[in-house]
């Protein structure tokens, strides 16, 4: 009864902190790991995406969607900027795309994402009809596709999307935790600021 594909990659890109030193241990290394396969590619291209978010001091994530191999939308999360709850990454990436090739439905395009999209998110995917979603970190307080919910395999809905997930997800997620760090310390330093004030 397993309507779609889940295919969980090996964990995390190669970084000097974890690639394993071969010679040392008298084997040559061959590193299997999807780091050029078109999905790390794109998720490459997402994360850009992601880092400009954190630059403009929102949540880094990132979307790009592709159709034909071809990248038709490309989003990040600003609902601060835009002052809108509704500016996702997924959601201006899936808007880019539909009109640029002027159709609300996208068959047969891959969403990539560098968080696991929230419930508003996955629900515009189902709405768009995208064949397949490929996302980075897992989101365990707001997930809504492996996390809190598994909304793609619920079989009361008709539309059946293919997930990769794990893609990049060590880079996708240190983004997220290093924005979250600078946050804190920031917010520390000013609190302090104000102590010595007062
Ligand atoms: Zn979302």
């Amino acid at each position: 009864m397993n309507f779609f594909k889940r295919i969980r990659h090996p964990e995390g890109p190669l970084s000097p902190g974890n690639f394993p030193a071969g010679k040392e241990y008298g084997e040559p290394t061959i590193d299997l790991r999807p780091l050029d396969s078109e999905d790390a590619q794109f998720m490459r291209i997402a994360l850009e995406e992601a880092g400009m978010a954190g630059k403009e001091g929102e949540v880094p994530i990132g979307a790009v969607l592709v159709l034909g191999g071809e990248i038709i939308g490309r989003g990040r999360n600003r609902p601060i900027s835009m002052a809108d709850p509704s500016a996702h990454a997924e959601i201006l990436a899936l808007r880019e795309g539909a009109a640029r090739v002027k159709n609300y439905r996208l068959p047969g395009s891959t969403l990539y994402v560098t968080l696991e999209p929230c419930v508003m998110c996955t629900g515009a995917i189902l709405q768009a009809r995208v064949g397949r979603l490929v996302f980075g970190a897992e989101d365990p307080k707001g997930g809504a596709v492996s996390s809190l919910f598994s909304l793609l395999e619920d079989p009361r809905l008709n539309h059946r999307v293919e997930v990769a997930s794990g893609i990049l997800q060590e880079e996708c997620r240190e983004l997220l935790q290093r924005f979250f760090r600078e946050r804190r310390q920031k917010n520390l330093t000013a609190e302090n600021a104000e102590d010595a004030e007062g």
